[in-house]
């Protein structure tokens, strides 16, 4: 009895007027996914609603496969397995884990290290740092930073090794944006007419929204005492926005909140950028880059690629600043 009501109240169906007959769209919420609140929306014609029901279930289970593979939260995970081998050893890892570190350590090169999914050892001291109640010494650093590397990591068609003791990865910085992308394609593949992934700051949209032309998304505000320079609505008609900030993730020592997004050239939580925005086409790209230009600040806007449109908030001397890319305007209005 419990579970019917559960089920009924996490598939909100309401009826619009579109272009093209009545749609119906259909919402979930799932909890417990990667950490993060989670937004699942389909559009269907009406009478659509079992294709709906299979769509949402099937995205659901895309971003929760990413999760029970790849979170580094549990010891029972293919990248926890691997994060506790010794050196020069291979561990098996299935396709989809194996893709997901291919474009994380393509994020490397092509960030110059900025973007470091080996950065997990210098993480786990931050964190430790917050339990302790103390910023983590010089030493403690310096050692977990000489057990990361993006470059001390080996690939194979199907494992992965690591060439130094103790490297960990942490596949966070673009996890949600992989998952996304994979909850879209299992919705697309379902059939529907239209669809809506949302997994925490990472979000993607395709075909129809079912309320007008283009899906209109709200940016949420970061609620910082700078505010958020954002616009109040973004349109897109399909593609991809990810959002990094400091403000849902960071540890807290002594009073201070730290980001967490570390510099690995430094061990450091960065600083100077409190907000980042990307739309692009895929989430795994967007997700990728707004982590990375956390790190790089307005130098890494040079860096991206076509298609990939950024606008991020930066802190110089006292006040906060916003930098973009001259085509950010065109998606975001
Ligand atoms: P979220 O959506 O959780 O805010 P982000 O996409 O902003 O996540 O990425 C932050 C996460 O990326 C961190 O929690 C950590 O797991 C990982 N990370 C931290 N620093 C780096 C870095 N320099 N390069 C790659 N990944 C990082
Ligand atoms: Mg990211």
């Amino acid at each position: 009895m419990v579970t019917a009501v559960v089920t009924i109240a996490a598939f909100l169906i309401w009826i619009l007027p579109a272009r093209q007959g009545l749609l119906v769209t259909m919402e979930a919420r799932p909890e417990g996914v990667m950490g993060t609140t989670t937004l699942l929306r389909v559009v269907v014609p009406i009478g659509g609603g079992a294709t709906g029901r299979r769509a949402l279930a099937a995205a659901e289970q895309a971003l929760r496969e990413v999760d029970w593979r790849m979170s580094t939260w549990v010891e029972i995970t293919e990248l926890s397995r691997f994060n506790a081998v010794g050196a020069d050893e291979w561990v098996k890892l299935s396709p989809s884990t194996l893709a997901v570190l291919e474009v994380a350590l393509e994020f490397a090169e092509a960030t110059g290290g900025a973007f470091d999914p080996t950065c997990g050892p210098i993480l786990e001291v931050w964190r430790r740092g917050e339990e302790e109640g103390a910023v983590p010494s010089e030493d403690l650093l310096a050692e977990a930073m000489g057990r990361s590397g993006w470059r001390r990591v080996r690939l194979s068609e199907t494992s992965a090794s690591k060439q130094v003791e103790g490297l960990r990865v942490d596949v966070g910085g673009i996890a949600k944006g992989w998952a996304v992308d994979r909850a879209v394609e299992a919705m697309q593949e379902a059939g529907v007419r239209g669809g809506l992934v949302q997994c925490g700051g990472d979000l993607r949209v395709f075909g129809e929204s079912g309320q007008g032309r283009e899906w209109r998304l709200g940016v949420r505000d970061p609620n910082r005492p700078e505010g958020s320079l954002l616009p109040d609505t973004l349109s897109i008609a399909e593609g991809a926005v990810s959002t990094s900030g400091n403000y849902e993730r960071f540890y807290t020592i002594g009073g201070r909140r730290y980001s967490h997004i570390i510099d690995p050239r430094s061990g450091r939580p960065v600083d100077a950028v409190p907000q980042v925005t990307v739309v692009a086409s895929e989430s795994v790209v967007a997700d990728g880059w707004s982590t990375a230009l956390t790190v790089l600040g307005p130098d890494g806007l040079g860096l991206l690629p076509d298609g990939v449109e950024a606008l991020m908030l930066v802190r110089e001397g006292g006040a906060i600043v916003r930098q973009e890319t001259p085509g950010f305007r065109i998606s975001a209005r």
